[in-house]
C-alpha cells in the first residue's frame, strides 16, 4: 500500500499512518475482515488481548498470503496483566494467539492508576523490545502525568500514545504533550464511532470536496499528523476509509473542524478511572 504515508517513530522505526481497528469484530469473523482489508490495501492492523480476536486476526494475516514484513501488527496488554512478570506472560499469550513471532507495536492499553503498576509493566515492555519480539513499544490512554512518570523512572519515551480522539473530543493538552516529547499520537475511535458523521460542518466540507463525511474526518486526523485506525467490516467502507490520500483540506476546513471540540465529547473510559 505504497500510497499510505509512514510516520517516523522516536525509536527510528516507522508505521503506516492509517490502519484497520478490529475492536468488536468477533474472533470467527476477524480472519475474513482482516484478509479483505489486506486485499483492499490495508497494511496495518490494530487488535488487543481484550478484543478476543487475536486468533482470527492472525488467521487473516496468514491467509492473506502477504509476507509478514509487509504488515504492521499492533496488540495491547490488558489491565488484568499489569506488573513485570504478568506483562511478559500476557505478551507470550498474545503472540501465541496471533501465531506470530513478533509484533510491530505493543501498547499498554490503559495506565490503571489504581493499581499503580504501569512503570513495572513498562519495564517488562522494554525487555520485550530489547528481545526484538515487540519491535516498538508504546502506551494507550496515558495522560501527561502518566507519561511523565514512565519517562522520569526509565528514561524511555513511548513511541506512540493511542488515545480517544475525534472532532468532538480532541484532547489538545495530551496532543501537545505527545508532540513535545516526540510521541506519535494515534487516534482511537477516529470517527467518534459515527457520532460526528452527521455534523453540519463536516457535511458541508464533505459536499465542497465531493467526499464522504468519514473521509473528511480521516483526512483531518492525517493532516494533523495523527495515526488513525478506523473500524469497519463492510467492504465498501473499508475502501472508502482508505481512499483519503488524493485530496487535501484547506486551512479553513481544519480550523472549522478544530472548533467542533467539546468538553463532554468523550465516548470511552477516563484514563484516571478505568480499572
Ligand atoms: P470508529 O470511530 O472507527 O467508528 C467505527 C464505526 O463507524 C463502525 O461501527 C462503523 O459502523 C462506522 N463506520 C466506519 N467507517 C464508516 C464510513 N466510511 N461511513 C460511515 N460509517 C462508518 O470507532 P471504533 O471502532 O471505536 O475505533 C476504531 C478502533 O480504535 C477500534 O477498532 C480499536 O482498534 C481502537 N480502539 C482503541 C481503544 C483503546 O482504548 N486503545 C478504544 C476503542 C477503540
Amino acid at each position: 500500500m505504497s500510497h499510505v504515508p509512514k510516520l517516523r517513530l522516536n525509536d527510528g522505526r516507522s508505521l503506516p499512518q492509517l490502519g484497520l481497528g478490529v475492536w468488536q469484530i468477533p474472533d470467527a469473523e476477524a480472519g475474513c475482515v482482516v484478509r479483505e482489508a489486506i486485499n483492499a490495501g490495508y497494511r496495518s492492523i490494530d487488535t488487543a488481548a481484550i478484543y478476543a480476536n487475536e486468533h482470527g486476526t492472525g488467521e487473516g494475516i496468514r491467509s492473506s498470503g502477504l509476507a509478514r514484513e509487509e504488515l504492521y501488527v499492533t496488540t495491547k496488554l490488558w489491565n488484568d496483566s499489569h506488573g513485570y512478570d504478568r506483562t511478559l506472560q500476557a505478551f507470550d499469550r498474545s503472540l501465541a494467539r496471533l501465531g506470530l513471532d513478533y509484533v510491530d507495536l505493543y501498547l499498554m492499553h490503559w495506565p490503571v492508576p489504581a493499581l499503580n503498576l504501569y512503570v513495572d509493566s513498562w519495564k517488562a515492555m522494554l525487555r520485550l523490545r530489547a528481545e526484538g519480539r515487540a519491535r516498538s513499544i508504546g502506551v494507550s490512554n496515558f495522560n501527561p502525568r502518566h507519561l511523565q512518570e514512565l519517562i522520569e523512572v526509565t528514561g524511555i519515551v513511548p513511541a506512540v500514545n493511542q488515545i480517544e480522539l475525534h472532532p468532538r473530543f480532541q484532547q489538545k493538552a495530551v496532543q501537545a504533550f505527545n508532540t513535545r516529547r516526540g510521541i506519535v499520537t494515534e487516534s482511537w475511535s477516529p470517527l467518534g464511532q459515527g457520532t460526528s458523521l452527521g455534523n453540519t460542518v463536516i457535511q458541508s466540507i464533505a459536499a465542497k470536496h465531493g467526499r464522504t463525511p468519514a473521509q473528511i474526518i480521516l483526512r483531518w486526523h492525517l493532516e494533523l499528523g495523527f495515526m488513525v485506525i478506523p473500524k469497519s467490516r463492510q467492504a465498501a467502507r473499508l475502501k472508502e476509509n482508505l481512499a483519503v490520500f488524493d485530496f487535501a483540506l484547506s486551512p479553513g476546513d481544519l480550523l472549522a473542524i478544530g472548533r467542533l471540540d467539546t468538553a463532554d465529547g468523550r465516548i470511552g473510559g477516563d484514563p484516571e478511572l478505568e480499572a
